[in-house]
Order: structure tokens, then sequence, then C-alpha cells
């Protein structure tokens, strides 16, 4: 299937019609961002990484129950994935305390959060992804109650999967933000599952294998990355 018609350019992202109105295409930049686009750079095959672990994430996924927007990896860069309208909220699970968490609250960092910490944004970049709970959801009309429940749900089956995966290949999930989006009237996983958009700790040593790396000046960014791609790759 063909790229037609771009159709819209994100941070990380690009997303392109086809010839078939329910199917877009998306390709992974090598651009990075943090905080709220303050810092820019790229990071050296970011995007192969990035849609490679997502798709095998998704495909893991699936084979659990959880429906999710990929359709087809075509090649490193790209896939074929449902044509979504995206809910306008960014969830994020914790299971371990650290980034905005510990400076908001004050949780000292790497204390274990059980039960995991659930929380929404607010997606805009005008007002900086700000924390939002339930009642922001249902005021600001961003999901009704059906689409809260499912999210929420399928957020928590999502990082029991996530968690159990990760774990196999010697990789804490310490926290992720995931995104959803309506199809056919129903609420199925979208964007990306990826070291840009999930916390990864080596399990033995804690060491930082994720967008953190780039975030706080770390070095071998490309390297941690490239290591997750092959740590999932043999899953
Ligand atoms: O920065 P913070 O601690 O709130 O991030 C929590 C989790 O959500 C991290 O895994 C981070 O990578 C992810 N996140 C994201 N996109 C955002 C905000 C956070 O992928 N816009």
């Amino acid at each position: 299937m063909k790229k037609l018609d771009f159709l819209y350019e994100g941070k990380a992202k690009k997303i392109y019609k086809t010839s078939d109105p329910k199917v877009y295409a998306v390709e992974y930049k090598d651009d990075a961002t943090a905080f709220n686009g303050q810092k820019k750079g790229t990071i050296d095959d970011k995007g192969i990484v990035n849609n490679r672990v997502s798709a095998k994430m998704f495909k893991i996924l699936e084979e659990k129950g959880i429906e999710t927007h990929l359709i087809e990896l075509v090649d490193d860069r790209n896939m074929l994935v449902k044509a979504v309208e995206i809910v306008q909220v960014e969830v994020i699970v914790r299971n371990v305390a650290t980034g905005s968490l510990t400076k908001r609250l004050g949780i000292t960092e790497g204390t274990v959060l059980d039960p995991p910490v659930l929380e929404f944004c607010y997606k805009s970049d005008e007002y900086g992804d700000p924390v939002i709970n339930d009642y922001h959801i249902r005021a600001m009309k961003l999901a009704d109650e059906e689409e809260l429940r499912t999210m929420t749900e399928m957020t928590f089956k999502i990082n029991d999967i996530l968690r159990e995966t990760f774990t196999k290949v010697n990789l804490n999930l310490i926290d992720f933000k995931i995104e959803f989006g309506r199809f056919d009237g129903r609420i199925i996983l979208a964007d990306e599952i990826s070291p840009d958009t999930c916390r990864l700790w080596e399990a033995d040593t804690n060491e930082k294998m994720d967008k953190d790396r780039f975030r706080k000046n770390l070095g071998n960014v490309k390297a941690a990355y490239q290591e997750v791609l092959k740590r999932v790759e043999s899953l």
C-alpha cells in the first residue's frame, strides 16, 4: 500500500494517508525532543528502533487480547496502522517513582509504587501536557464514560503484559506513556511503545536504557536504543 497525502508531522513520526481511508502509514523519524520541545536533537537510527520495538510490542499485546492500531510492519522505518482518531489524553503508568512524579510530589526516586500509579495528561503542546483527572476528561469531553473505563482497564492489562515481557529480557519497566484511538466505534491502543515512551532500567544495575539518556545527557544514547531493540527482537 502506497503512502499518499502527507497528513501530520509529530515530534517523532510522520503520518500519511494511503489509498485505503481506514489505513494510515506511519514513518518513524530520528528527531528527538524533550521538555515539551525545549531540547531538540537527533538519535541516530532511533526511528528504526522505535518502529521495530513498537511493532514487536503491539504484536505481543495483540496475542494477549489487546487490540492495537498495528496492521503490519512495512520496513525499518514504516508501519501501516488503522486510521484512528486519537483521544487527546496521554495515559501514564508508573511502577517506580522517577521523573516528573518525584519533582511534583517529593516521592523518593526509585520508590516502588504498589499499586502502580495511573495518570492522565491533556495532550496539548500549548499547555505543556498538564496532568488532569477523570473529571477534567469528562468535563472537557475528551472521552466519554465508557471510553474512560475501557482505557483504564486496558492500561492496567497493558502494564502487566509489558512488565512481564520486558522482564524476560532483563529490563525493568519503570513507567510509560500510551495513547488510545477510536476506530470503528472501539477504543484501541495507538501511537508507539518504545524507549522514547517507556522508562526501561537494566534489571541488574538500574542503568537507564531509554530516552532519559538523551534528556539528561548521559551519553551512549544510540547504544542503549540498539541494545533495547536487540533484546526485544530476541523475544
Ligand atoms: O516525564 P514523566 O516522568 O512525566 O514521564 C513519565 C513517562 O511517560 C516516561 O516513560 C516518559 O518517557 C513518558 N512520556 C512520554 N511523552 C510525554 C510525557 C511522558 O512518552 N509527552
